[in-house]
């Protein structure tokens, strides 16, 4: 049976890009009557949250790309958190050692940096070879001895070329020479993604492995963990990666990247899913609009083309005016309103924010309508009573975006810290750092509290319209 699954890491916003690789495994699995499963990849602690994958979890169900299998809904391959499946991964790194296809490394990273300069110097290619990392004998028993760290390495052939089959690209070529001895366990014990992700399809008894084109060079290193555990394989598809209208890789430098922000912009969701299907795929009549079970019901992975899909913003909107015009009546339309932003729990926010500031009720939509509203009609001239030069405004508000993409508990007291932060970094007092933020969060020089409006708006519409205002 077809079994696919989308296995993102939980480090950051949920992106449209995981989205969209959802879609296609979903589609794929659902048009051969197979499964499709959510697992979550959390090797890395240091960088994976709670929060991000809850925000994943809650956009892809938003989208309707819902899963068979998965952390929250469980099924009959679990744990789905790779964090819980440790011992999992240690075992089999045993397995490999005892076979002699892997081997600990003692390594420090300097000699590590040594090594890499030497190839460097003498223009090789510069992926460290198992014989480049070895050791003499005696100095990797007294290292043993001494208890250094270590990590754990798979051997990979020197030479040679390696050909993997992809189900879009037929056979790709790699040089060995090009493919490191990939770490798979740390000196903490946590396996790295190709140890994790090689062992958890083959577990979950995935069939096909539908992801973005950047995995192609660590297909080279997982066919051959397949070949050094005796496993079958399962059927690779790299598929394009979306891109900006200049056609480089879709970047949230250049274009919001986060489903939070569409969301929060007010895009339909079926138009969203709509929209990421049309990413290198057409239904067999080429029509521009169609439901996810339309999809699903004509799905060929072989109408994907290859060329760079553009994630263009501007047809995303057009679509999504289409879905409100011809699929929503007053009674959808009303429902969807409510959804997104006039349902008690977002409203009640704002109460505090108006209650000290108004005389009559009339005077509240004028004072909170940015809280209903997504990027506002902003320019240079909208900064005129703001005492700062243009450029140290344009800096101000660039580093304040940089600093607010980090923060991943979204409150108003982490956002008071990166504030108070960046604020004795420009020697301004907070009231002249938050001048020109109050106008570019709320677009106007009189409305509510700026701190509370950015908590209240959440980490993607604030730094849209602070990137807007500088733009
Ligand atoms: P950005 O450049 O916007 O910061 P990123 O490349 O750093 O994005 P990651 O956090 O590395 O984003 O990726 C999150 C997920 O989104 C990954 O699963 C990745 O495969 C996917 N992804 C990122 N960029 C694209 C893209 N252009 N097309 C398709 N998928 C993408
Ligand atoms: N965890 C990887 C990611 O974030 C999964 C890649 C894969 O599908 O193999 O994209």
């Amino acid at each position: 049976t077809v079994r696919t699954r989308i296995a993102p890491s939980p480090t950051g916003d949920p992106h449209v890009g995981t989205a969209y690789i959802a879609l296609f495994n979903l589609c794929f699995a659902r048009a051969q009557g197979g499964q499709f499963v959510l697992r979550i990849e959390d090797t890395d602690r240091a960088r994976s949250t709670d929060e991000s994958e809850r925000m994943i979890l809650d956009s892809l169900r938003w989208l309707g790309l819902d899963w068979d299998e998965g952390p929250d809904v469980g099924g009959p391959f679990g744990p789905y958190r790779q964090s819980e499946r440790g011992d999992i991964y240690v075992r089999h790194a045993r397995q490999l050692l005892e076979a002699g296809h892997a081997f600990k490394c003692y390594r420090t990273s300097e000699e590590l940096d040594v090594l890499r300069e030497a190839r460097k110097a003498e223009g090789l290619q510069l992926a460290l070879k198992p014989s480049d990392l070895a050791l003499p004998e005696e100095e990797v028993a007294r290292r043993e001895r001494e208890g250094w760290p270590y990590v754990v390495r798979m051997k990979v052939p020197s030479d040679g070329v390696c050909v993997v089959q992809d189900m879009l690209r037929g056979a790709i070529e790699v040089d060995w020479a090009q493919v490191d001895a990939q770490i798979l366990l740390k000196s903490d014990g946590m396996p790295t993604y190709h140890l994790a992700n090689v062992i958890d399809d083959h577990l979950m008894e995935i069939s096909h492995v539908i992801r973005g084109e950047e995995w192609i060079n660590s297909a080279p290193k997982h066919q051959l963990l397949y070949e050094y555990f005796g496993w079958d394989m399962p059927v690779l598809c790299h598929m394009p990666l979306l891109r900006n209208p200049d056609r480089s890789k879709l970047s949230k430098r250049k274009n919001p990247t986060s489903i939070n922000y569409y969301r929060r912009m007010g895009y339909l969701p079926q138009a969203v899913t709509n929209y990421l299907g049309r990413m290198g795929w057409s239904m067999p009549d080429e029509r521009e609009k169609f439901s996810l079970d339309e999809m699903m019901a004509n799905f060929d992975i072989q109408r994907v083309s290859l060329g760079g899909p553009v994630f263009d913003l501007a047809k995303l909107t057009w679509l999504n005016g289409v879905y409100i015009r011809e699929d929503l009546d007053d009674a959808a339309l009303l429902a969807a309103l409510r959804e997104w932003a006039f349902n008690e729990a977002y409203v009640k926010q704002i109460l505090p924010q108006v209650r000290p500031r108004v005389d009559t009720l009339s005077e509240v939509m004028p004072l909170a309508g940015h809280f209903f509203a997504g990027l506002p009609a902003i320019d240079q001239d909208s900064f005129t009573t703001v005492q700062l030069e243009r450029e140290t405004l344009v800096r101000l508000l660039q580093f304040l975006v940089w600093r607010l993409e980090e923060v991943s508990n979204w409150n108003k007291e982490s956002l008071l810290v990166e504030v108070k932060g960046l604020a004795s970094y420009f020697e301004l007092k907070m009231k002249d750092f938050l001048a020109p933020v109050f106008i570019a969060v709320s677009g106007s020089t009189a409305s509510t509290s700026v701190m509370d409006a950015m908590a209240i708006l959440g980490s993607d519409m604030t730094r849209a319209r602070l990137r807007h205002a500088i733009d």
